[in-house]
């Protein structure tokens, strides 16, 4: 990609369209080189990697294994041993519930999560209690949607042997204290596992410095491909886990009673891989490497910054968490009096501006906050002032167009 010029024309489908898109922490736009890249590896190497010694297949494999290389690079760990791809986030955390939680949590522990978590990191670990009879325990945070670590203390002991936690909130936005917390689950002998959804598009997520044992994401949420995502995990650990899923590819060999399971990662990639969207995201991550953290988040702290001021401005608007642009990580989720979220989701549709409304998957969070539903606008740095400022004068006749009066 052309990085010389303005970022947003990279993405097609914003050229394409007169909306504003508020949407990218449910899913981010993709630039042409993402696109691109898929369309090569169909055109130029398509074959079933890790199958067949000829050399359309041995491309094919290449482009798979470089892909990973780049996710190792862009988390920074050890090892690409220690990166196996999956669907998104969701499969990744659970496959570690399923491949280290059944195999490690007994009756009588305990498994720490917070009340903040996507339902993807919330119903794995709900399993995993319900069928080893272990206790499930809850970090709640502030109304601010910042963590106490005071209380977090008391919370993980010898007893918690996971402890799970989102390093930004989908929600509030708010990144998370995850290096002090995975110390903690250290020091109680716990493996830390972190949703890193919301944070891999934001910011440079190192898992060596943050002591993750494991950490999920989703490529279509880093400008990537849909149905691509990482699960990284600490080899010692990996090694030690069964599969989750079982059959070709994640073999070494084969007899009428069993099976020895094939090196990491591959144990954990059985099946047909995603070697299209590998190489995508790719292409995405090295697009992010292109423009760089440090433009991304000084673009979208200015667009949160004038949304949340604007949005300030207008009584009967409401928004969650901290009152600081610098908290939310381009998330404003918001409430309106009087109005439900779904009317604001539709009005504001009307209007050309695409927003969340509803649960955001974090019903818990929402409950223990007070709301049953609210409405959410995400940036990212492809925004534009433009799309904010439609987003305000659209939030600002809400309550009018609902039949408030003035
Ligand atoms: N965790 C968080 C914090 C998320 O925001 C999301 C996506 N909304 C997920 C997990 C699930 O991601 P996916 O749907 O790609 O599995």
């Amino acid at each position: 990609c052309n990085m010389e010029r303005d970022h947003r024309r990279d993405f097609p489908l914003l050229m394409n369209t007169d909306v504003a898109y508020l949407d990218s922490a449910a899913t981010a736009q993709r630039p042409r080189c993402v696109l691109d890249a898929e369309e090569k590896f169909y055109t130029t190497c398509n074959a079933n990697p890790l199958r067949g010694l000829y050399p359309l297949s041995i491309a094919a494999t290449e482009a798979y294994e470089n892909a990973r290389e780049a996710v190792r690079k862009f988390l920074n760990a050890a090892s690409a041993k220690e990166i196996v791809f999956t669907r998104n986030t969701s499969e990744s955390l659970n496959l570690v519930a399923y491949s280290y939680g059944l195999s490690n949590v007994k009756a009588g522990d305990e498994v720490v999560v917070s009340i903040m978590e996507h339902h993807s990191d919330l119903l794995p670990w709900q399993m995993v209690c319900r069928q080893t009879g272990a206790k499930l325990r809850f970090i709640e945070c502030e109304p601010d949607g910042s963590v106490d670590l005071n209380k977090v203390e008391p919370l993980i002991g010898s007893r918690t042997k996971v402890v799970a936690m989102t390093q930004v909130s989908n929600v509030l936005g708010r990144e998370n204290p995850i290096r002090q917390v995975a110390e903690l689950a250290h020091r109680a002998g716990a493996v830390m596992v972190v949703d890193g959804a919301q944070s891999t598009p934001h910011m440079p997520v190192d898992v060596q410095a943050l002591g993750a044992d494991f950490l999920a994401f989703s490529g279509h949420k880093v400008y990537g491909p849909m149905g691509i995502g990482v699960l990284y995990g600490r080899k010692e650990l990996l090694e030690k886990m069964p599969p989750f899923l079982t059959g070709g590819e994640m073999i070494e060999s084969v007899t009428r009673e069993g099976a020895v399971y094939a090196e990491l990662p591959h144990k954990f990639e059985a099946g047909t891989v995603n070697a299209a969207g590998a190489a995508g995201l790719h292409a995405a991550l090295d697009y992010m490497a292109q423009v760089g953290f440090g433009t991304m988040q000084r673009r979208e702290l200015e667009l949160t910054r004038r949304a949340m001021e604007g949005m300030k401005q207008i009584p009967y608007v409401h928004i969650l968490g901290s009152d600081q642009p610098e908290d939310h990580h381009g998330i404003i989720t918001f409430t309106v009096d009087g109005v439900h979220p779904h009317d604001i989701g539709q009005i504001l549709a009307a209007d050309g501006v695409n927003i969340r409304a509803g649960h955001h998957c974090a019903q818990p969070l929402l409950a223990y906050l007070g709301h049953p539903s609210t409405a959410r606008a995400s940036i990212a740095f492809y925004n534009t002032e433009g799309e904010i400022d439609r987003l305000l004068a659209s939030v600002s006749t809400l309550r009018e167009r609902m039949g408030y009066g003035k």
